[in-house]
């Protein structure tokens, strides 16, 4: 990867990290942005501190192994779930973990996705898996993502969010709006279904808003 190729990679995640953050699909210091960063490297968002506030130099280059190549500081503590995915997916360019509100309130309430239901979250997400509960920060979270993995572009994970994949940081952070829009439609839906619409203002009121409006 070229210097050049790296600035963008760089300004690409500090640009998601203030997109998430923005659209309320992390807080405080959660959430983690990775991509590749060549043949043997990816660069990842440095774990414990809000990544809505950080700069272009707080990113940490690391090796496929885990080994700090550059940066200060320490890298996300959920690196290996990462780098797991990484090495299980040569297809995959960027990984974005979030905790998005509603989508992780649907694994709570044990309410499964479906985003056959919607068009948008189809076409965009596929079939979208939850995973089993696991410690975030350890290795089990690695570990139970592992079967869902191949073939899909997004996984809840039981209690604590979710991640995406893409080619590009901007795929993959464009997949994470889509997970949490789509919860949040499939939510509603939930709680309207059976439902009555609601009655309409009667039409002697309507009449006297369309007037006073210079309506109709
Ligand atoms: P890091 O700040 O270490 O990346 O951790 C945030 C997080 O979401 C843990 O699951
Ligand atoms: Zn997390």
């Amino acid at each position: 990867m070229t210097d050049s190729q790296e600035s963008i990679s760089r300004s690409e995640i500090v640009a998601a990290c203030r997109k998430l953050d923005r659209k309320n699909l992390i807080s405080a210091m959660g959430g983690n942005v990775s991509c590749r960063a060549g043949e043997d490297r990816i660069l990842i968002t440095p774990g414990g501190v809000s990544k809505a506030d950080i700069g272009l130099d707080d990113l940490i280059t690391a090796s496929f192994e885990g080994k700090i190549l550059k940066g200060i500081g320490r890298p996300s503590s959920e690196m290996g779930m990462h780098l797991h995915a990484y090495r299980k997916r040569p297809d995959i360019g960027a990984v974005v973990h979030a905790h998005p509100p509603v989508a992780t309130a649907l694994t709570l309430a044990g309410f499964k996705f479906n985003s056959k239901v919607l068009p948008e979250a189809w076409v965009m997400l596929g079939r979208v898996p939850t995973a089993t509960y696991a410690t975030p920060s350890t290795d089990a979270l690695a570990r139970s993502i592992d079967p869902y993995l191949e073939g899909h572009r997004a996984i809840l994970l039981q209690r604590h969010g979710a991640i995406t994949f893409g080619k590009t940081v901007g795929e993959a952070l464009a997949r994470m709006e889509e997970l949490e829009h789509a919860a949040n439609i499939l939510y509603h839906a939930a709680m309207l279904e059976g439902r009555k619409s609601p009655a309409s203002m009667a039409e002697s009121e309507i009449g006297k808003l369309e007037e006073a409006f210079g309506l109709g």
